[in-house]
């Protein structure tokens, strides 16, 4: 049993710190809006006013906030309420500088950062995979008590590298998305049967993840978005979220990603007509709009 503080109790931290719970350790719970405490104290999290609190004695600390200005600020104050060699994770999806601030801030302390995959469906399911970025030693510290969330660990290198493939990662789904929903537009304008092109794609070189299980338009993949009105998800705010941090990060080092920035500004473009709160995968919507105007 280790004694777990939890501080982001969101669409994923809830989950996730339920999931910590029902596995039998004891996991205080933090968030800024108390109403979030309050629903997770119904999952098992006992409730805990202040971060202060929350942390008092805590084993392992886990982090699952919005931003990198936000887990900075929140690691900062745990650099003084923190003691020797507890295992501090950061699951939230940051920029590669901040979480490599992030470690140096806890010297002291077996500092990881684990972004995951796999939305709230995964972290509902305990088989999220994490991404991890940190010293050896910490990464071993911090597998087993990841455990009771995860489907995957997969550790990545040093302090950052976790934040780096996720970036990476969300980076390839955002373009291989477009790529799929040009696809299925390119499909229906050649006069193809959705379902006769999606049994090709899915068997044929075209096959992604993006096709194969999240196909952007209705009928061949039942419980893809395309079949519920693009209800997310994943959000197209939290995939523009995603695309911006990659293509920063590819401006700061020199990396060429021209159809990562294509895809930002697709995505920039399908946030600022209203998309923000539909599914990623409705991209295939805006497309076809555009196409008919
Ligand atoms: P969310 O907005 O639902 O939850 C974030 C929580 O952090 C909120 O409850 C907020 O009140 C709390 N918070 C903000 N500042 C705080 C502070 N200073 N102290 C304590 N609590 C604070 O977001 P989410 O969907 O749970 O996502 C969390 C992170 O996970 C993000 O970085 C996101 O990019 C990443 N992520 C999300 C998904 C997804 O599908 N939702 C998938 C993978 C990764």
């Amino acid at each position: 049993m280790t004694l777990f503080a939890f501080i982001g109790l969101g669409n994923m931290g809830g989950p996730m710190a339920a999931n910590l719970a029902k596995a039998g350790h004891v996991v205080r719970g933090f968030d800024a809006v108390p109403e979030a405490v309050a629903r997770a104290a119904e999952r098992g999290i006992q409730p805990a006013a202040t971060l202060r609190e929350a942390v008092e004695g805590a084993d392992a600390i886990v982090t699952m906030l919005p931003s990198g200005a936000l887990v900075l600020e929140v690691w900062r104050e745990l650099a003084g309420l923190v003691g020797e060699g507890v295992v501090v994770v950061d699951s939230s999806t940051i920029d590669v500088e901040s979480a490599r601030a992030a470690h140096a801030l806890l010297p002291h302390c077996l500092t990881v950062d684990a972004p995951v995959s796999g939305g709230t469906s995964g972290a509902e399911a305990g088989t999220l995979s994490f991404m991890l970025g940190g010293e050896g030693a910490a990464i071993e510290a911090a597998r087993p008590l990841l455990q009771p969330m995860a489907g995957r660990l997969i550790p990545c290198g040093g302090p950052g590298a976790g934040q780096a493939a996720k970036l990476c990662n969300n980076m390839l789904l955002g373009i291989s998305m477009i790529g799929a929903a040009e696809a299925f537009l390119l499909g229906e304008r050649l006069g193809l049967d959705r379902q006769a092109l999606f049994d090709v794609l899915s068997t044929s070189s075209g096959q992604c993840w993006s096709v194969n299980t999240y196909c952007p338009v209705p009928g061949p993949v039942p419980a893809s978005p395309a079949n519920r009105d693009y209800a997310p998800g994943f959000a197209t705010a939290l995939m523009l979220k995603d695309l911006r941090l990659a293509t920063q990060a590819a401006e700061a080092s020199a990396a060429p990603t021209p159809l990562g920035s294509a895809a930002r500004d697709l995505f920039e473009a399908f946030g600022a007509a209203g998309g923000g709160g539909r599914d990623f995968s409705a991209i295939i919507e805006f497309l076809r709009a555009q196409a008919a105007e």
